[in-house]
């Protein structure tokens, strides 16, 4: 199978989720998760089609614009404070704001580019201790001080369920996910846009479907395994 071939299946796949669960056709996006993974493949995804990809790796992620600079580029993963620099000029969402250090310096960095930034709040939703993100009273303090944060729009929320083979579980996190941001609704500001749920990878996303995901984050199942 090809890329293009893995991609195609799994649009299919994300179009049948859609269905199954009473979705609007079209509602899912594909961020193509392209971590350690060689440029000839993002072109080759890209040649057929694809335009949104993930990294988690900030100088990695440079490289890639640097080579191309076309498509959107998802940052997905934790990054150091003082490597903001080097995706802040091109990042297309960060979706793993996972502390207020963290949203603070973003916010400085995108300033000096006189940019808005767009960006996800990741919640901790699988209550496992290796994985990071904010607790959701955490989030909303920081949605309540936005004001703070003028250079900084915050589209949606980030959540990675927890590994493991029991369905109900993690559709129960994810679902927790889902249910924070409806509570969040209710706070109203011009850069608060709470539109996005970026929630699934390529073990769990028909379950993230289910639950709401507009973002889907594939890696092994386009690219292969990371050895
Ligand atoms: C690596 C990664 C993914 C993709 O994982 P796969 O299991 O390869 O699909 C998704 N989200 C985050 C945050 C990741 O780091």
């Amino acid at each position: 199978m090809s890329i293009a071939d893995n991609i195609a299946s799994i649009q299919q796949r994300i179009s049948a989720a859609e269905k199954k669960s009473g979705r609007v056709p079209g509602s899912v996006k594909l961020i193509a998760v392209s971590k350690t993974k060689p440029l000839a493949m993002v072109q080759e995804a890209f040649v057929a089609g694809h335009i949104d990809f993930g990294e988690n790796r900030d100088r990695e992620m440079r490289d890639k614009h640097k080579e191309l600079a076309e498509v959107n580029w998802h940052m997905i993963g934790n990054f150091q404070r003082s490597n903001i620099k080097y995706f802040i000029s091109f990042v297309y969402l960060i979706h793993s704001i996972s502390s207020e250090k963290l949203l603070r310096a973003v916010n400085k960095e995108a300033e000096k580019h006189q940019r808005v930034v767009d960006c996800l709040l990741q919640l901790h939703i699988s209550g496992e201790s290796a994985k990071s993100g904010l607790e959701p009273s955490e989030a909303e303090d920081l949605l309540r001080a936005i004001e703070s944060f003028p250079n900084i729009r915050i589209k949606g929320l980030m959540g990675m369920a927890a590994l493991s083979h029991d369905e109900k579980l993690i559709q129960s996190q994810f679902r927790s996910l889902r249910l924070a941001k409806e509570a969040f609704q209710a706070i109203q500001h011009p850069r608060i846009q709470l539109e996005e749920l970026s929630m699934g990878m390529s073990g769990d996303y028909h379950l993230a479907i289910q639950e709401g995901a507009t973002m889907i984050r594939i890696g092994s199942a386009i690219f292969g395994s990371r050895g």
